[in-house]
């Protein structure tokens, strides 16, 4: 039995108390008797829930491999194809550059990751299996989630469905998909083919969706109906689906609507750049959000640091969300919102869960959000694993 008493925390910016975690799960919240428990003490920390990442790309960053100067041009077809040159051009080893990632993410105090990994006719599995080693490699560190991604296409690029059966056979866990009208040309096909993958292996769909405003509606339709035809209640979520920010507000709130019905879930990165569903309007309707730094420092741009505290904060910004009850909402969403969207057996800060846990100086949690200290000591399974800002591992 391993034993480990975090004093003096307050949970979510409440009163100070004790936690007593026992052989990785959150045994007693309060004081009491305690026996040979290791000591940290929190010094009144504020203890929140392992932050939760729910759209990466670990394949794809070049962090710690010098600044990369942009090369790709505007659309995103430039971005796909340049990337895909790039990856072999410049040893972008997915192997590396994901346990690089995997310290980032734990340094910062992230738990669970979802990551979307590339499957094409280039690489092949290349991608896939370098995320799956990280993944066995750092599994006391982080929980990782690989979505099997047809990043460059599925219907136009012949061979990839077959690529991303083969990911899902040996241990991708969710089906992902892209654009299926912008990309692939070709709605029906996509949308059938990775529904069809889904319901053979009996895994979850998460779809990259950035077409705007009435072409991204008219695919979202398309996966609403399939999500209820085959009975996925609950097993989708659509990444990005900017079409929910498009100025009709009454057809985007009849498609809300609808996702909540079927209980679709939305992962977004809270973009400056762009028209994003309104967290507001898809929590009032009761739509399950999630978020992510989507890519990092990667042939696709110079930004992103892989801090979900950070990703609140961007939340908050996007979404002018200023009360406190707000900015509490949007760190939900990089907590407790992943762990919905991943699946996360007995997640939280509540006893019997697992001791996933980050402790932050800050008055309170919305100003957690506002000034992202550092973390201060973030526990993964009970066992610290970064500290003031640095990983307590080595990932080289
Ligand atoms: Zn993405």
């Amino acid at each position: 039995m391993t034993e480990l008493l975090l004093k003096n925390v307050r949970p979510f910016g409440g009163a100070a108390t004790d936690i007593l975690i026992r052989d990785g799960r959150i045994a007693r919240i309060g004081a009491g008797e305690v026996g040979a428990a290791a000591v940290e003490d929190g010094c009144g920390a504020i203890a929140i829930p392992g932050l939760v990442e729910a759209h990466a790309h670990l394949d794809k960053s070049l962090w710690g491999m010098g600044w990369h100067v942009h090369q790709a041009g505007p659309s995103l077809e430039d971005k796909i194809s340049t990337e895909r040159r790039l990856r072999r051009e410049l040893d972008i080893d997915p192997r590396r550059q994901s346990a690089r990632q995997v310290a980032l993410a734990a340094s910062h105090g992230t738990t669970a990751i979802r990551s979307h990994v590339d499957v094409d006719t280039d690489q092949k599995l290349w991608c896939f299996e370098g995320v799956a080693e990280t993944r066995e490699r750092f599994h006391d560190v982080m929980d990782i989630e690989i979505v099997a991604f047809p990043q460059s296409g599925l219907m136009i690029r012949p061979g990839t469905l077959e690529l991303m059966d083969a990911a899902l056979a040996n241990g991708a866990d969710v089906v992902g998909g892209l654009d299926p009208c912008g990309i692939d040309r070709d709605p029906k096909g996509q949308l059938d083919a990775i529904f069809g993958l889904a319901q053979k292996h009996g895994k979850p769909i998460d779809i990259h969706l950035h077409e705007a405003d009435e072409l991204g509606a008219f695919s979202l339709e398309m996966i609403i109906e399939r999500t209820a035809a085959l009975g996925m209640h609950g097993k989708v979520t659509v990444s990005h689906a900017f079409c929910l920010g498009m100025p009709d507000r009454a057809r985007a709130a009849a498609l809300t609507e609808q996702l909540a019905r079927e209980d679709i879930a939305i992962a977004t990165t809270a973009p400056a750049s762009r028209p994003v569903p309104a967290a507001a309007e898809l929590r009032r309707a009761g739509v399950r959000l999630c978020a992510g730094s989507d890519g990092i420092r990667d042939t696709w741009g110079p930004y992103g640091n892989l801090d979900m505290l950070e990703r609140a904060l961007f939340i908050g910004l996007r979404n002018n969300f200023r009360n406190d009850s707000d900015v509490e909402f949007a760190l939900h969403v990089c907590t407790q919102g992943g762990a919905d969207v991943m699946e996360l057996k007995d997640y939280g800060l509540r006893e019997g869960a697992v001791a996933d846990i980050v402790l932050v100086e800050a008055e309170t949690v919305p100003e957690a959000v506002a000034a992202r200290p550092r973390r201060k000591l973030v526990l993964k399974r009970g066992k610290p694993v970064a500290r003031y800002g640095q990983p307590l591992f080595t990932v080289e």
